[in-house]
Parts: structure tokens; sequence; C-alpha cells
């Protein structure tokens, strides 16, 4: 009998667990003939009682098992530490408040089992129950950074994904500090197949990402997968520099005083370009700086 590992990031997730926990464990139910089960929950250091309820149901069940975070690391190392605790053959990640309908798995199952796939994930079809605003700057984050990445990210993809022990180990392989999970799914290669669904509202409680969240999540995604925007610098500094010798020359022909105000607003232009460049520069020379330090993706406090 082949172990399918469920892998469950949770961050405040009290509301959502007690609905989480029966719809999960009835696919369990559903598939007993032809996979067993173990649900590994990361408490990404909750603040309210997801980890009270996570003990009691280890105590309950003993397919339930925990690592609980000593503080809020965020998804993505929530998503590493179950990765590393799985002992399945199979793994799934999915989101603890029934975004991702657990109802895709025995689908997911047979595609991966079959040997077809290497992998089966979600994509949203329709982006229902979501700000105007916020699907505009994710559609755009989608088309930007398939351009200037090495990756390819589906766009609607998510972290739903079941997978084969073989790509788990491969992403474990990416011990990397700046972890965009999207990404290093792609990064890691094999053959994916994607179920389209309607878009899902959050079973209970509130989301976790705020606007501001999303978009430094997306320039993480950019910045971790494409050395694009260092070429940007180079690129400007060319055009100024041919811009400057033109000017120059119309300056000397021509001595009307308009011309020495638009050379100042010229100046002050190329000052706030270099100032952009470098700020570009900064980005990448941060995320050496956290790599160097090499430190752990998470702290576990208690693990069951
Ligand atoms: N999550 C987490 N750590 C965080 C934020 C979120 O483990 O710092 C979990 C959360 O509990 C949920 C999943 O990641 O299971 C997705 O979060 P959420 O539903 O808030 O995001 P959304 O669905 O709005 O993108
Ligand atoms: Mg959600």
């Amino acid at each position: 009998m082949k172990l399918i590992s469920v892998v469950v990031p949770s961050y405040n997730e009290q509301e959502s667990l007690p609905l989480f926990y029966p719809a999960i464990t009835k696919i369990a139910e559903q598939m007993k003939d032809q996979a067993e089960f173990e649900f590994l929950f990361v408490d990404d250091g909750s603040k309210d009682n997801t980890l009270q309820i996570l003990r009691e149901l280890h105590e309950q069940d003993s397919r339930v098992h925990y690592v609980s975070f000593s503080r809020n690391f965020g998804k993505e190392a929530g998503i590493y530490a179950g990765l590393e605790h799985a002992n399945g053959d199979y793994v799934v990640i999915m989101d603890a408040d029934l975004q991702h309908p657990p109802e895709f798995i025995p689908q997911m199952y047979q595609y991966v089992s079959s040997g077809e796939y290497d992998c089966a994930s979600t994509r949203r079809i329709s982006r229902k129950g979501e700000g105007k605003i916020r699907s505009f700057f994710s559609s755009m984050f989608y088309k930007l950074s398939n351009k200037i990445s090495q990756v390819e990210i589906v766009e609607g993809a998510q972290d739903y994904r079941f997978m084969t022990r073989q790509m788990v180990d491969s992403i474990l392989k990416l011990g990397e500090h700046n972890r965009f999970s999207k990404g290093i799914f792609s990064w890691v290669g094999f053959r994916t197949k994607y179920i389209g669904y309607e878009n899902v509202e959050r079973a209970a409680g509130t989301t976790k990402w705020s606007f501001w969240k999303l978009f430094q999540y997306s320039l993480e995604g950019i910045f971790a997968f494409s050395a694009a925007p260092l070429a940007i610098p180079m690129v400007l500094g060319i055009l100024l520099c041919a811009a400057a010798v033109i000017l120059a020359v119309v300056f000397a022909v021509v001595h009307a005083s308009a011309w020495q105000a638009a050379i100042l607003c010229v100046l002050l232009l190329i000052g706030g370009l270099c100032a952009c460049c470098m700020g570009i520069l900064g980005q990448y020379m941060a995320k050496m700086y956290w790599e160097i330090k090499n430190r752990p993706v998470y702290i576990a406090k208690e693990i069951r």
C-alpha cells in the first residue's frame, strides 16, 4: 500500500481546521483501498488556538503529525518543513482553508500513480471573489515574470500539488532561504498535469495576505528566478550617455537659456535613474546577503 502525506501549512487557522480535518479524513476513507494517509500540519507560529487543536487531533488520530514553529516564518517555510518531514511515497501540499478542495485528491492520485505525470496541480480558471486591482496586478506579474525569468509559471497555478517522492526530494535539494515555491516547482522540472477549477472562497477565518505582502512576494518571484533586472542599469546607462553627447552638441550650437533649464532637468532625471538602478543592484545584494548567512529556513519548537 502506498502512503500519501498531506502537508498543510497553517497560520491562525483555528476556524478552518475543524472544517478541514473532517473533509480530508473523508477523502482518506474514500481511498482506503488504494492508499494510506498521514496528515502533516505545520503550525507557522500561530497566535490563536491552532497548536491546541493540532495537539488534540494528534491524540485522537495516529495519522496526524505536526511541526510547530517558534514564530511565524511564512508559508514558504511551512511548505519546506512539511516536505522535509513527510514520509509518503506521494506528497500533497494544500491550504487549511478548503480553498484547495480535497475532492481533487483521488483524481490527482490517478494522474500521478499511473506514471503518466510526476505532479498534478490545480489552476484557477476564474478569479471570482477576488478584487479587480488584485486580479490586474496578479495577471501583470505572470506576464512580466514569464518574459524575463528562467522558469515558466502557469497563470493561476496554485500551491495545491500532488507530487511523487522523487520530485519532493528534488525540491528539498533547493535549500535557499529566499523561497518562491511556484518558481521552485517549475525549476525542478518533471511532467505536471494542471486541473482547471473555479475559484473557491475561504471556508472560515481571513486571508493572511495583504496587498503589500502579495506585492513583495511577487517581487521575490522575479528576483529569485531572473537576473534580467540587473541588465536594466547597463541599457539605461548606454542610452543616457548617448543622450548626453547629443545634448552637448546641441547646446554648443544653440545658446538659448531654455536649453540650460532643459539640461538641468536632464541632470535630475539621470540622478533619479541612477538611484533606481542602484536600487535594483541592492535587491540582489540583499538576496545574496541572506543566502550567505545560510540561516535555517525555520526553527521548530515542537514536533510530534
Ligand atoms: N499560511 C502560513 N503562514 C503564513 C501565511 C499563511 O502557513 O504566514 C497558510 C495559511 O494558514 C493557509 C495558506 O498558507 O493554509 C494560504 O494562506 P491564505 O489562505 O491566507 O492565503 P490566500 O488563500 O488568501 O492566498
Ligand atoms: Mg486561502
